[in-house]
């Protein structure tokens, strides 16, 4: 319990969602463009031209990028409410 708040936490402080270190298909390292790439997306920029710029050229992993949903604190709910019931389930 402890540990799931404490990483959900750190999780918001950087603003840092669990994106794929490297590209499934080539392996080429993508998890340290995220951050830039979610930020300009943000202001409104034109993601082809954000990825160009990046140097991220083939589409293996242009989709990576483009394909990435922030779920991470939707999956953590589930595991808090299970933690929640064991300890309930404890008291009796
Ligand atoms: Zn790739």
């Amino acid at each position: 319990m402890h540990a799931l708040k404490r990483r959900r936490a750190i999780d918001k402080e950087k603003n840092c969602m669990i994106i794929p270190v490297r590209c499934f298909t080539c392996g080429k390292l993508i998890g340290d463009r995220w951050e830039e790439f979610a930020r300009r997306i943000r202001t409104g920029e034109n993601a082809s031209d954000i990825l160009d710029s990046l140097g991220i050229k083939r589409y293996c992993c242009r989709r990576m990028i483009l394909s990435n949903v922030e779920i991470i604190d939707e999956i953590l709910r589930f595991y808090e409410e299970a933690e929640k019931r064991r300890e309930a389930r404890n008291l009796y």
